[in-house]
């Protein structure tokens, strides 16, 4: 019988995959996805949020374990686990040596990037480096990954993991009988369920207007995080925690794929412009405070809109602020051709926009600070680099509600332990994006979600292990910690 079963294939599960290895344990890890998409949300990901109290490698100045809880619990508004949030920040100030022996690059920090190199460690490659680096060596270790591998069932006696179930499947042609997997230990980290258009039609339900709006949404990451093992876990009666609501959401280019559109489906030129609904009426503060801290709340906003769908509207003066978008902009000589080859109501958008014009107060515009440009009587305000939209040509991108991840996951504590009744399991245990909602109630912070994954994955690793008999003193007191 195998030792450590894992079930997933991006960073918590790789994680744990490799740390239960190097304790001696016998690992078998599956990845729902193909070769070819293996590595789920991981794959898309480009940094790392790190505590240190010193410039250390990569990263510039300090950014303390203080600093680090308060970021969170300002994003959390309160709702996080404190003392698994302080696990997970703590981890990260010492982790990195452990990834670069499994493979993983980081890139030196980049001149005019001081703001992020300070709190963020980049993976040279991105996030598809990692995992390659990271499933390169639980090969070379003698983990045993198998791909086109989803898990559609758990066996469990009384809170114990005894088997995971393989439905019988068509792989390339072949057809796969199904398959009962027993292992002395498992762990889950399968991501969130964000991929789940049923699961997101009954967590959204329908609005006043009788739109479904999750119907149009797009994920931004991988369509293998159906949340299948959430669901059925639940229905085992392990303890689920959060809001099924709750989700990093971007405003990305509606004219991404539906998904694995990754980061450069962005559009971040709203705070230099307006954004209008498709009734070309303003819905929220453009300028209400820097892009970085307000891009993961507009894909919320957006939903709140008739249809889902917003534009982001610029004009000249806004060209070369912002990185370009990988779609090409709508554009026009006047306000009135821009409506009419969007589609929106020609007379609604074209007093929208003049009556911002008309708002905006004369001031030193600076993108760069919380400059004094903003509107005066106008409702929403925008409260900063307010200018009129005055020069030529005009542009416009489609926005819609980009899922990154949900947050509903199943609760845990120190040792990763899937709780059933407030009672951890003996040997089943929870990593990454399916446990990250005891950490992030709502709300982000960029780079927690991979500290998250790679904290809770390598304990998750440990104990799972430990619970087979393999017990690694080194790793077994990092997991107390
Ligand atoms: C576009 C994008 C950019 C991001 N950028 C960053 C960033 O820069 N920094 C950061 O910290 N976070 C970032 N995130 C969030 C980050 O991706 C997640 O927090 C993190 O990757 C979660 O890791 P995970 O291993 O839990 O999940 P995933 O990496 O999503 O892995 C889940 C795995 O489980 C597999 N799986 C699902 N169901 C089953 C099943 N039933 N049986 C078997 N396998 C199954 C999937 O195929 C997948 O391999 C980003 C996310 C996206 C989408």
């Amino acid at each position: 019988m195998i030792d450590v079963l894992v079930i997933g294939g991006g960073n918590a599960a790789l994680c744990a995959a490799l740390m239960a290895r190097e304790a001696g344990a016998s690992v078998m890890l599956l990845e729902a996805a193909p070769k070819a998409w293996r590595g789920g949300n991981s794959q898309h990901t480009r940094n790392l949020r790190c505590m240190h109290d010193a410039p250390q490698d990569v990263l510039v100045d300090a950014y303390p374990e203080e600093e680090y809880w308060q970021d969170l619990l300002k994003v959390t508004g309160g709702l996080t686990n404190e003392k698994l949030a302080r696990i997970a920040i703590r981890a990260s100030s010492s982790c990195r040596d452990w990834m670069r022996s499994h493979g993983v690059h980081f890139q030196p920090p980049l001149s005019g990037a001081l703001h992020v190199a300070r709190t963020n460690a980049f993976f040279m490659g991105g996030g598809k480096a990692l995992v390659n680096a990271y499933f390169r060596s639980a090969e070379r270790l003698g983990v045993q990954v198998r791909y086109n591998a989803q898990v559609c069932d758990i066996e469990l006696q009384d809170g114990r993991f005894v088997a995971a179930h393989l439905p019988a499947r068509e792989v390339e042609g072949r057809q796969l009988p199904a398959e009962r997997i027993q292992a002395k230990a498992c762990v889950l980290a399968a991501g969130g369920f964000e991929s789940n258009r049923q699961w997101l039609r009954e967590a959204w339900g329908q609005n006043a207007r009788g739109e479904w709006p999750s119907d149009n949404f797009l994920i931004r990451g991988t369509r293998f995080n159906t949340g299948i093992l959430l669901k059925r876990l639940g229905e085992l009666g392990a303890d689920i925690i959060g809001d099924p609501t709750q989700a990093h959401m971007v405003a990305i280019d509606a004219r991404a794929p539906l998904y694995d559109g990754g980061i450069c489906t962005r559009i971040d030129c709203v705070s230099l412009g307006v954004v209008v609904n498709r009734d070309g009426e303003r819905f929220y503060d453009e300028g209400e405070d820097f892009w970085p801290k307000r891009y993961a709340i507009w894909g919320r906003l957006v939903a709140g809109q008739p249809g889902q769908q917003a534009y982001s509207i610029i004009d000249q003066q806004a060209i070369g602020r912002f990185m370009p978008p990988v779609f090409p902009g709508t554009t026009a000589n006047s306000l009135t051709e821009l409506a009419r080859k969007l589609g929106l109501p020609e007379a609604p958008f074209c007093q929208t926009i003049e009556a911002f014009n008309n708002a905006c107060q004369v001031g030193t515009f600076d993108h760069t600070a919380l400059d004094d440009c903003h509107t005066a009587g106008l409702t929403p305000a925008k409260t900063h680099w307010a200018r009129p939209l005055v020069k030529p040509p005009f542009y416009a991108y489609p926005l819609k509600p980009g899922v990154t991840f949900t947050y509903l996951g199943l609760a845990t504590d120190e040792s990763a332990a899937v709780h059933f009744a407030g009672k951890p399991s003996p040997n089943l245990f929870v990593a990454g994006e399916m446990m990250a909602g005891n950490v992030l109630g709502k709300g982000y912070t960029a780079g927690i979600g991979m500290a998250i994954g790679t904290a809770f994955g390598r304990i998750a690793g440990v104990q799972a292990a430990a619970s087979a008999g393999f017990v690694d003193t080194r790793e077994v007191r990092h997991a107390a910690v």
